[in-house]
C-alpha cells in the first residue's frame, strides 16, 4: 500500500468514525507520526494534504527540520529538560507535560524566544506504570501551576492507551479522560482551556474519535512498520 492510498484510508475511517458519533470531520486533526521517517517520505505526505506531523524524539525533530516543507510540528513523545531547546523554535504544541517541572523549563525556553508555546497534559489514565504522563489526581495542581506562568497556555489532554488493551478498555480510557476533559473545562483555571484532547494511534483512533478526541497521532497506518534501525538517536 502506497502512502497515498494509506491516507486515503485513514481519512475515510476517520470520517467513518466521527460520523458514527455524530461529530464532524472537521473537528479532528489527523497527526501523521513521522518518527523514524525519512524528510522524502514525510514532504511526500505533505503533498497529499497533511499539515500536521508527530515525533517523539527531539534529536528527529532537529535533524529533519531543514528539509521537511512547511508543517505543524507536534512534540509527542517524552522529553527532558535540557531538550526543549532544540524544539521551542520548531514545535506548535508539546503534547508530553506530566510535571511542574517540565512546564516551568518549557515556559523558561519559550520566554526567550518570545513565544507562548501551547501544551497538553499527558495523563496516565490506565494507571500503567511504565507510561508517562501524570496520574489523574495530579492534574489539579499541574493546572493551578499553569495559571503563574506566561509563556506558556494549556490547551488541552494527551493520554496514550495501552498497546495490550482491548478495544473495549481503550474505550473506558478514552471515556475517562474525556470526563477529565469536561470536569475541567466547566472548572475555571487561568491560562487553561479545553480544547485539544490528543488520543488514538494507529490501533485505536477510530475509537478515540468514537470517544471524543480531537487529534488523533497516526504513524503505522499511514507510512507502514517502522525500522528502529534507521531512525535517529
Ligand atoms: C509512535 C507514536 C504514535 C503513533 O503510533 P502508531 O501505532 O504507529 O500509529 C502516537 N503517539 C505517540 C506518543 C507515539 O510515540
Amino acid at each position: 500500500m502506497s502512502i497515498n492510498e494509506n491516507l486515503a484510508q485513514v481519512r475515510r475511517r476517520i470520517a467513518e468514525a466521527a460520523e458514527r458519533a455524530g461529530r464532524s470531520a472537521d473537528e479532528i486533526t489527523l497527526i501523521a507520526v513521522t518518527k523514524t521517517r525519512a524528510a522524502k517520505e514525510i514532504n511526500e505526505a505533505i503533498s497529499l494534504g497533511v499539515t500536521d506531523i508527530g515525533e517523539n524524539k527531539p534529536q528527529e525533530i532537529r535533524d529533519k527540520f531543514a528539509d521537511v516543507s512547511p508543517v505543524r510540528w507536534h512534540m509527542i513523545g517524552h522529553l527532558q529538560t535540557n531538550k526543549i531547546k532544540y524544539i521551542i523554535d520548531r514545535v506548535c504544541m508539546i503534547h508530553s507535560v506530566d510535571s511542574i517541572h517540565l512546564m516551568d523549563e518549557i515556559d523558561k525556553q519559550a520566554g526567550k524566544h518570545n513565544i507562548v508555546m501551547d501544551i497538553l497534559i499527558q495523563v496516565n489514565i490506565s494507571g500503567e506504570e511504565t507510561k508517562q504522563g501524570c496520574a489523574p489526581e495530579e492534574l489539579p495542581r499541574l493546572l493551578e501551576h499553569a495559571g503563574e506562568l506566561n509563556n506558556i497556555r494549556v490547551r488541552g489532554l494527551m493520554t496514550i492507551a495501552p498497546k495490550a488493551d482491548s478495544g473495549v478498555t481503550n474505550s473506558l480510557h478514552f471515556d475517562n479522560i474525556r470526563r477529565l476533559f469536561v470536569d475541567i473545562s466547566q472548572k475555571k483555571y487561568d491560562n487553561v482551556t479545553m480544547e485539544c484532547l490528543s488520543m488514538g494511534m494507529s490501533g485505536d483512533y477510530e475509537t478515540a474519535i468514537e470517544c471524543g478526541a480531537t487529534m488523533v497521532r497516526v504513524g503505522t497506518a499511514i507510512f507502514g512498520e517502522r525500522d528502529y534501525s534507521k531512525s535517529a538517536q
